[in-house]
């Protein structure tokens, strides 16, 4: 259907007519919001996430189900919760419960809590259920200690959850575009932190005495980088030469054979399905493609592949069974941050 033809059908209608329009087409909404959430909980019990070389639930949500990164967020907390709860789904589905209201008190709910917190919560309006999430777990540090270029703007409640990626979303802190070259950022910090940029700002004070704390910011996490990133140090120096006395047979991965596989996989998670390649680039962890406890060497690069946590976490399941599974009990994603 085009734009004006949609445009077209809704003039037609008589008043009421477009009147009990909207509310069938609310609450047929509702009712596949909760399919929705049930789906996305019974897709992610089956780990098909993981074999379609997707990273997360969430990353599944944005690439694949092309939903806003909010939006995303949202929905994988409250099939989260949804999972755990199931009875939750029926106020989605009548209404009584918003996605935003759900999303705010996913991670506040327990088994103890959860009958009456919700009970609370129905027919409530998002700022109200806010203020019963903030009543059960008072927040534990002011929302924004720093800011370093946009004025202040509302907490945005669809923050992911700790645990989602930034991508993964990451502990997510806010984030949002002034411009094209300038992003406001905001996040609690330790209360020293301000002693420290203070103390950078006068020793860098001749070269640039109107450094601001952004700039100051990029400058400590590039020489940080710098120093710490597997692949800048890859790209600097090279693969790390192969030692005579490695031990053939150990279980621990050698140097060399890291940086071989650094440099080939590099630096994404080179789980694939489908022709599709996972390629997540937070928490990699290296896999023995035959599993070291069946004989796979780990001295030999071909036998070592760089994957993201849920496909390391996917990959020992196959291999050794649901028993390994110890990381993912909590939520969809098991996500770095
Ligand atoms: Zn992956």
């Amino acid at each position: 259907m085009t734009g004006n033809s949609f445009v077209a059908e809704a003039m037609k209608l008589e008043d009421e007519e477009l009147l009990f329009r909207l509310d069938s087409i609310r609450e047929r909404e509702r009712g596949e919001l909760a399919r929705f959430l049930a789906a996305l909980g019974e897709v992610d019990r089956r780990h098909l996430i993981e074999r379609k070389a997707f990273p997360s639930a969430y990353t599944y949500c944005v690439r694949k189900l092309r939903l806003s990164e909010d939006e995303a967020c949202r929905r994988v907390r409250a099939a989260t919760a949804c999972r755990k709860f199931n009875f939750i789904l029926s106020h989605i589905a009548d209404g009584s419960l918003t996605l935003t209201g759900l999303a705010l008190l996913a991670n506040i709910l327990t088994p103890e809590n959860v009958r009456s917190v919700i009970r609370r919560a129905c027919g409530k309006t998002t700022r109200e259920v806010a203020r019963i999430v903030v009543e059960i777990a008072p927040r534990p540090e002011p929302t924004d200690s720093i800011r370093s270029a946009a004025p202040a703007s509302e907490s945005n409640p669809t923050a992911a959850p700790q645990g989602l990626s930034i991508g993964r979303p990451a502990g997510w802190d806010r984030v949002q575009a002034c411009s094209a070259d300038r992003d406001s950022y905001s996040f609690a910090a330790p209360t020293n932190l301000r002693a420290a940029v203070q103390r950078i700002k006068e020793i860098i004070w001749h070269q640039d005495p109107r450094a601001r704390l952004g700039d100051i910011l990029l400058r400590v996490c590039l020489f940080w980088l710098e120093h710490n990133d597997p692949q800048v140090k890859l790209a600097k120096n090279g693969p790390r030469a192969k030692k005579r006395d490695s031990k053939p047979g150990a279980r621990a991965i050698p140097e060399w054979v890291q940086d071989e596989v650094r440099k080939r996989d590099g630096g994404r998670c080179a789980f694939e399905a489908e022709g599709k390649r996972c390629g997540e680039t937070s928490g990699l962890e290296f896999d023995h493609i035959v599993p070291f406890a069946i004989g796979g060497p780990s001295d030999d690069p071909a036998n070592i592949r760089e994957v993201c946590p849920n496909h390391n976490q996917y990959l020992a399941r196959l291999a050794f069974g649901e028993k390994v599974d110890r990381r993912k009990q909590d939520g969809l994603d098991r996500l770095p941050p």
